[in-house]
């Protein structure tokens, strides 16, 4: 067994050793609670290639929970999310520690819930997904710096190869060809024949799979840099389908989504959207259960496609642009700003995205009372009224917005 305890020397920040060495030193004062110590997961991956990685995940022999009390007490942190998988969080003001009973995993049917039963590591890491995350950095007193490698990881991440541990791993967990196509876009390895080959058969157990997790996976995908990578290869391998068949994400949209890195998830939520028949959202949505912002954001596609060619025509006022964009949520219409070419109906909704909805009478709804404006739905009718006459700039000043109140009142009293 290789021995990395100079790479970490060398490689991880101060703050991150020391709460290792911390975790450390623990583990040999509570010998009832943990017999072995390991970290697992992102952080032993990124390590071996060079890489910054933020996360600590431990992984102890034992009672992970209890052991992450006395860690929290140690390093002056508190225990959060406790789970009923043996797994508890350290928060301390600058880290997050991941601590995890190691254990066995076994799948009753596929896609379902594990059931979790304590173990080694060696058993801990073989219920994991990718062998370059199936590796593990000893930590105790004794051993501190052993690298365990029962999945080739190593040579795994050397050759750049993306592999999992064996052919039922997407069948007990289907969310992992998710993590596959992000893991390859992230780290720019190449997933093997093998595993697109079980990936591939296994993805019909999506249907067993629960929105919720299904929409984890999603969310982080939508996190990474290396997004619009991530979500065509997991259109071309099939497994948006598998999804749901009426999960597709137009190629205009993929572009889209690559020219704007630097927006936020729910943007790229609204370009996916954007492209997506009313029947397709509606099915996406039921399939993946989003809160309510995506729901609007993946929604909002459709409808907008219905008053689109309007957009395109050249006698529109600005009031009638308003009247045919104000329903939509903000961000959608910022990502048809995105797709749209370069016509009439960009530009209108550039105007309204840019000036016209930001543009308000002077004039105030007890401004209108103290006009004379009887208590009532009036107020609401009049303001409407001003607010289009200075959209279209029939009014400018103060004073032409109270003559236009009074001439309607003649009218309407
Ligand atoms: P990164 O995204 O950089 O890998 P991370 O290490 O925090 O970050 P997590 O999703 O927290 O990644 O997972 C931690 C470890 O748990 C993974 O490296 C993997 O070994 C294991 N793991 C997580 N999810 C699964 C899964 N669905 N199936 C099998 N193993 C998993």
């Amino acid at each position: 067994m290789p021995n990395v305890a100079a790479l970490m020397e060398r490689s991880l920040p101060r703050h991150i050793l020391d709460a290792l060495r911390s975790a450390s030193a623990v583990a040999s004062q509570e010998p009832g609670i943990v017999s072995e110590l390991y970290l697992v997961g992102g952080m032993v991956r990124d390590l071996v290639r060079g890489e910054g990685s933020a996360d600590i995940d431990l992984s102890v022999v034992g009672d992970g929970p209890g052991y992450a009390a006395a860690l929290a007490s140690h390093l002056g942190g508190q225990v959060t999310k406790v789970s009923e998988f043996g797994t508890a969080t350290v928060e301390t003001g600058s880290l997050s520690i991941d601590v995890a009973t190691a254990r066995t995993e076994t799948y009753e049917h596929p896609g379902a819930l594990p059931e979790v039963t304590p173990a080694g590591i060696t058993e801990d890491l073989a219920r994991r997904d990718f062998t370059v995350n199936a590796m593990a950095i000893d930590l105790s007193n004794g051993g501190w710096g052993e690298l365990i490698d029962p999945h080739g990881g190593m040579a795994d991440l050397m050759m750049k190869r993306l592999r999992s541990l064996h052919p039922a791993s997407f069948a007990d967990d289907p969310t992992r060809a998710l993590r596959a196509v992000r893991y390859e876009a992230r780290l720019a390895f190449t997933l093997q024949p093998a595993t697109v080959n079980d990936m591939q058969r296994d993805c019909v157990h999506f249907d067993a799979v629960s929105p919720a997790r299904v929409l984890a996976e999603l969310r982080r995908i939508l996190d990474e840099t290396a997004r619009t990578r991530a979500l065509s290869r997991a259109e071309e391998l099939g497994i948006l389908g598998s999804i749901s068949p009426a999960f597709r994400i137009a190629g205009r949209s993929l572009k889209a989504i690559e020219e704007t890195p630097d927006r936020e998830p729910l943007f790229h939520v609204a370009l996916i959207g954007a492209r997506l028949t009313q029947a397709e959202a509606a099915s996406l949505i039921e399939r993946i259960d989003p809160p309510a912002d995506w729901r609007e954001a993946l929604g909002a596609g459709s409808t907008y496609r219905e008053i689109a060619s309007i957009l395109e025509r050249s006698d529109l006022r600005p009031s009638e642009i308003a009247e045919l964009l104000e329903g939509f949520p903000v961000l959608a219409l910022e990502a048809q700003l995105q797709l749209a070419p370069a016509t009439r109906q960009k530009a209108a909704l550039r105007s309204w995205l840019d000036e016209l909805r930001f543009r308000e009478p002077l004039l105030s709804g007890n401004d209108l009372l103290e006009a004379g404006v009887p208590q009532g739905p009036l107020i609401g009718q009049l303001l409407d009224e001003l607010r289009r006459a200075r959209l279209d700039r029939a009014v400018g000043t103060r004073d032409d917005e109270l003559t236009l109140v009074k001439r309607r009142l003649r009218v309407l009293l």
